[in-house]
């Protein structure tokens, strides 16, 4: 077994009687002793608990009875709950917490008979673009001693780029699975707003927050899509929209309409060699017969302002519940209740959710509620109906998922500098619609380059068709 496999060559392994899921299991956990001290991808490692469900699994392969993902070995973003094991959201405000339900999405993956096997470190909150923002260190990208993976969801990518599972959840509010998955070199899928069950994901923003996969093949992605997605009865927002056995609907059939935008090839931020590997993607589609076309989307530089407000504001609300009383950390010795909230906040939050906190409870406030919050609305409505009218012309809109490759660690100090990584994800998280990314070359440092490919609201038998594509050509 390679520590790059796909689920479905361990499921030929496994059918074929070339190795049990017991070796599976192994062969993971020797990669993750040996990589994981370096480039700190995971929080926790289920070992013994994975082993033993492996001997189950492998009874059930024996017996005919096995699920759909038996020998997908799995590793969870640690914003998702998981019954009986800790959950702390990368921040000192959670310390000492444990689930006490388990994720719906994840739930499914484990009735398929997928094996959890650890917890992936991740940015506080899942707010940043490095997982510098981390309470336990950041994490390395295992391409570049000094790179960062990206973030929020950095542990997660790292965790698949390193071989430490067959492939992982994370999630995506603004960029954070498609721009690590960019950085590191996989396939990074954020479905459709409300595709998939939030119950169990400790919200960060609440109308943008989306559980997305990281894997190396647009295979893996659909099947983990497939099985996760649907509606749910403890996540009243989740779409009743049928979902399709993605998995099984992935021949990609004729030439497609392409829209790439001129605000983002011409964009001051974009790398020069992002932007070659780009261009020359396109150059190859259009031999390829897609008919491709540049469009220009004034609204995209309002994409990452309007994305800044709506987000630190849902944020804002959502984490008023760390009060230092229901969960986690307690200021030792306070002198008083409220100095009991205050320090239990301030000594919990790392900076950037701290400052994120301030920012949106600002934005909230009797007098900047009209100037940001609601215009920061109706600006979301009008990105929203630009790209889905764009959307109704076109396939598929493609660009860079992020305008430079993988950064060195500590080198963006200044935090609008950092959110400039966002620059191309935001615009389909603003609009709530589904895009992946996939690996279409290196930089001159050996540094993966992503293609970003948005598609239409609960589409994603189509974007993950034209992946596969993307991958295969
Ligand atoms: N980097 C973005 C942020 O910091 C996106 C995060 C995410 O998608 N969770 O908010």
């Amino acid at each position: 077994m390679q520590a790059n496999s796909s689920f479905s060559e361990i499921r030929t392994g496994l059918e074929n009687g070339t190795f049990s899921c017991v070796d599976v299991v192994k062969h993971y956990l020797s990669n993750i002793q040996e990589k994981n001290p370096k480039l700190n991808a995971l929080l926790s490692v289920y070992d013994e608990e994975a082993l033993s469900q492996a001997e189950i699994v492998d009874q059930k392969i024996k017996n005919g009875t096995a699920g759909k993902l038996a020998g997908m070995i799995v590793t969870i973003k640690d914003v998702l709950c998981y019954k009986d094991h800790p959950l702390q959201c990368g921040s000192k405000i959670l310390d000492g917490f444990e689930s006490q339900f388990t994720a719906t999405a994840v739930q499914r993956l484990i009735d398929e008979d997928a094996i959890i096997i650890g917890r992936n470190n991740c940015d506080e909150f899942a707010m940043g673009s490095s997982n510098e923002n981390s309470a336990f260190s950041p994490v390395i990208n295992a391409d570049g001693e000094n790179r960062v993976p990206g973030g929020s969801s950095g542990g997660s990518a790292v965790a698949v780029q390193s071989g430490m599972c067959t492939v992982s959840l994370g999630t995506d509010t603004g960029g954070s699975v498609r721009q690590p998955a960019s950085f590191c070199g996989l396939v990074g899928l954020k479905p459709t707003y409300s595709r998939v069950s939030r119950h169990g994901l400790a919200a960060y923003a609440s109308t943008f927050d989306v559980i997305g996969v990281f894997s190396h093949t647009a295979e893996d992605a659909a099947l983990v899509l497939e099985v996760m997605a649907g509606e749910d009865e403890y996540d009243s927002t989740v779409s009743r929209e049928p979902v399709l056995e993605y998995s099984k609907n992935l021949s990609q059939e004729g030439t497609k309409k392409i829209a790439y935008i001129t605000e983002t090839v011409d964009n001051d931020a974009l790398n020069a060699e992002v932007k070659d590997s780009f261009v020359s993607k396109i150059e190859q589609l259009k031999a390829q017969g897609h008919e491709v076309e540049e469009v220009s989307f004034p609204l995209m530089e309002y994409a990452l302002p309007t994305y800044y407000i709506l987000t630190t504001a849902e944020a804002s609300s959502n984490l008023s519940r760390y009060d230092g009383v229901r969960y986690g950390y307690r200021t030792p010795n306070p002198k008083n209740l409220e100095e009991m909230f205050k320090k239990s906040r301030s000594e919990g939050f790392g900076p950037e959710v701290a400052k994120r906190i301030l920012l949106g409870t600002a934005v909230l406030s009797s007098s900047y509620h009209d100037a940001y919050y609601l215009k920061a609305q109706k600006v979301r409505r009008m990105i929203q109906e630009q790209l889905n009218a764009l959307l109704e012309q076109y396939d598929f809109v493609v660009l860079p998922t992020a305008p430079t490759t993988a950064f060195e660690l500590g080198s963006k100090t200044d935090s609008m500098e950092m959110y400039l990584a966002d620059l191309f994800t935001v615009q389909a998280s603003v609009a709530g619609v589904p895009a992946v990314s996939i690996p279409i070359g290196r930089d001159s440092d050996g540094m993966s380059i992503g293609l970003q490919v948005i598609t239409r609201a609960f589409e994603e038998h189509k974007l993950l068709a034209f992946s596969k594509y993307l991958s295969d050509n």
